[in-house]
């Protein structure tokens, strides 16, 4: 598959290893602490700019710029709503577009939401981002300063980070394990594993490898519906794996690094949100020993509809009578085209005129 990180020679400078830049350092002729330095800017610092690299000579930071890549992610269109969430359309340093975005909660506490990918192979019916399929993987550079980006837009560091944006991360599974473990790294970025949520429609050989690598990151499954026949309406057959070997897989998960795990269900009307299907949810809720996150749907350009508020709530009272911890997503950013891929699908409509 075509990454952005494997078609450059050159790297990343936000993930590139200590060693490269030491090595780099060694080869300009500067001193060993010049490394240092960098790599304090890069890691703790949460700065891939070298033109923001002050402590540095200007040959330095040129030569920097011609060595690695750097400051690739540029902020090219924010999308502020009126709850306090805030959306951005970022570009990419080959002119590619992703989304992000910041989500406060009431108590203070900020989530960002992060992408994997250019487009998305998996196609979902009800979804924006898959429309136009996928251009490409993001590397574990990008994606590490995808979240830099959103850092410096809050000034510090997030509560929460959900990969939920743009793409299916399980099919760009190393670069994000790659990302993840410098934003996680406890002597460079620092944010805890256990505030990471990696949500994912079920592509059950990327779960294997989070599984393999064993760090504590949430599991979070978009599972959509409660059967094979139903999903199978809203996932097409090439990426979509069997409830029972997802589930299966998320067993071995919970084992492996004690984090419960989320059934996210978008709920369509007519289509995965009858009372019977609240009913089998539960039951695989419950064997899973899982929290759902209900998801009414956010109309983007899909033939689906919203169901109505006494259905939704008929749908979430059958959970709790079951006992499954259950939550509504409060809609965030509604008013400012939240709903993942519809700023970039936005920005491809008018570029081809629609
Ligand atoms: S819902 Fe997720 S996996 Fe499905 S097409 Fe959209 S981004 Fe891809």
């Amino acid at each position: 598959m075509m990454t952005s990180e494997t078609n450059e020679k050159k790297q990343f400078l936000a993930s590139a290893a200590p060693a490269a830049i030491e090595e780099f350092v060694k080869k300009t002729g500067e001193s060993a602490f010049r490394a240092k330095q960098i790599l304090e800017w890069v890691h703790r610092r949460r700065i891939a700019d070298p033109s923001k690299m002050t402590n540095l000579s200007t040959a330095l930071r040129k030569a920097l710029e011609q060595e690695f890549i750097c400051n690739a992610v540029k902020i090219a269109e924010t999308f502020p709503a009126s709850d306090g969430s805030c959306k951005y359309l970022l570009t990419l340093h080959d002119g590619e577009e992703v989304e992000c975005a910041t989500i406060p909660a009431e108590d203070g506490r900020v989530t960002f939401c992060l992408s994997t990918q250019v487009g998305c192979p998996v196609r979902c019916a009800f979804c924006s981002s898959g429309a136009n399929g996928l251009v490409r993987n993001l590397a574990a550079g990008e994606i590490v300063e995808e979240f830099f980006t959103l850092c410096s837009v809050i000034g510090g560091m997030p509560d929460n980070v959900v990969i939920m944006g743009v793409g299916e991360p399980m099919l760009n599974v190393q670069n994000l394990i790659a990302a993840l473990d410098i934003i996680c790294a406890p002597d460079g970025v620092g944010l805890a594993q256990r505030r990471i949520t990696i949500s994912t429609s079920g592509w059950t050989p990327g779960i294997r490898a989070l599984i393999e690598h064993g760090k504590q990151w949430n599991l979070a499954i978009s599972l959509h519906a409660p059967d094979d026949k139903t999903r199978a309406l809203l996932i097409p057959d090439k990426f979509r794996k069997p409830i029972r070997e997802i589930l299966t897989v998320c067993e071995k998960h919970r084992e492996v690094t004690g984090r419960l795990l989320t059934l996210e269900y978008v709920l369509l009307a007519g289509i995965n949100d009858s009372v019977r299907q609240a009913q089998a949810l539960a039951e695989l809720a419950l064997g899973a020993r899982a929290k759902v996150n209900l998801i009414p749907y956010n109309k983007a350009r899909g033939a689906f509809e919203r169901p109505s508020r006494e259905t939704i709530k008929a749908f979430e009272n059958m959970l709790k009578t079951r006992r499954v911890p259950v939550t509504v997503r409060v809609e965030k950013g509604s008013d400012s085209q939240a709903a993942c891929g519809q700023l970039r699908g936005a920005r491809l409509d008018k570029k081809k005129g629609v």
